[in-house]
């Protein structure tokens, strides 16, 4: 009952086609897995996060935030509540800034600023995340990161009010911010760039392109790394050597290309990816003595 009438009121706020009941998950993570959310909106600007935060507030529900879902696995019996997934769009570029909104999918600002002859996002081409996920997460690759370029990034908090940090303040470590220990709705980051040569950031672009191809699993669904990188070693190297490669629990198998991949081979559920995230955890320990720590972020019931 107070899931229609939440429904009802959110869709004064987005409109109707930004309003879904029971939607599965699966739709909206890179994995193709998880199962229903109460209520799944988008909203396409600031002050309708602003007023589905009051809604938030009047019936006291969980709210989940998401972007492109690709560092998520979302459990077999969903999440209650409402999944929020702030949809801004908007990029601009300012000479060698460029300020992006929290709905943009990283690919397409890196793309930007390879035409715009700009030099320092090369790194991002093959992460699947919006710059809300990515600024949350401090996404990189080939030794950069979010943290790099970052100026500042414009944030809702949960009373609704409309902050702006700087480079510093969020607090980046490995594949982590601020965001990670304070609820928040990101919304917009500036990033600060350096005048490049187009060729070189180009040639960059593909060596990073192709270097994935080869090594990682890109055309199964997945949510990328599953495990965080080791300190002193490297995490999918001692999976490799623990045999398990190829692994698999029903439909969740250890990446037969990359060891630290999960992916799914058509009708995995969480729980099997749990499982099989268990196991490896539990291998590794018995032959190498080490924790392993899981990178992705596992939510719902
Ligand atoms: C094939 C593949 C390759 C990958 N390679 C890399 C890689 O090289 N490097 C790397 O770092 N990651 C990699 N990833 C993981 C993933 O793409 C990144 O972590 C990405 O930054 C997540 O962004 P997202 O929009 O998908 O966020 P989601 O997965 O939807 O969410 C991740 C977290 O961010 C939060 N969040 C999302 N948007 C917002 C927002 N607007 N405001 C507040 N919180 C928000 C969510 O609540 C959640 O806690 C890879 C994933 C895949 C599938």
């Amino acid at each position: 009952m107070i899931i229609k009438e939440i429904n009802q009121e959110l869709i004064n706020i987005v409109s109707k086609e930004n309003v879904r009941q029971y939607e599965p998950m699966k739709k909206h993570t890179t994995f193709n897995i998880g199962g229903m959310a109460d209520i799944y909106v988008l909203a396409d600007t600031k002050e309708q996060i602003q007023d589905i935060l009051k809604i938030v507030k009047k019936y006291d529900v969980p709210l989940t935030i998401v972007g492109n879902g690709s560092n998520l696995l979302v459990k077999d019996k969903g999440i209650r509540g409402i999944v929020l997934k702030p949809n801004l769009k908007g990029i601009t570029v300012d000479r060698d800034k460029i300020t992006a909104s929290a709905g943009e999918l990283l690919i397409k600002v890196a793309k930007i600023a390879a035409e715009k002859e700009l030099s320092g996002l090369e790194f991002a081409c093959g992460i699947p995340g919006t710059i809300g996920g990515a600024i949350k997460m401090n996404a990189g690759a080939y030794g950069s990161e979010m943290k790099d370029i970052v100026l500042k990034t414009t944030y809702i908090d949960m009373e609704g009010n409309i902050n702006t940090i700087y480079n510093k303040e969020h607090e980046f470590d490995y594949r982590r911010s601020v965001f990670c220990k304070q609820k928040a709705i990101i919304i917009e980051t500036e990033l600060e760039l350096k005048f490049g040569q187009k060729l070189e950031i180009e040639k960059k672009i593909e060596e990073n392109k192709r270097n994935r191809i080869e090594k990682q699993p890109i055309s199964m669904p997945s949510a990328g790394s599953i495990f965080k990188r080791g300190e002193g070693f490297i995490t999918a190297k001692l999976i490799d050597e623990c045999g398990l490669k190829g692994f698999t629990i029903g439909g969740a198998q250890v990446s037969e290309k990359h060891a630290g991949f999960i992916v799914n081979t058509g009708n995995a559920t969480a729980d099997d990816v749990i499982n099989l995230i268990s196991l490896i955890k539990n291998k590794v320990k018995k032959k190498f003595q080490v924790d392993i720590e899981t990178e992705i972020q596992i939510i719902g019931e």
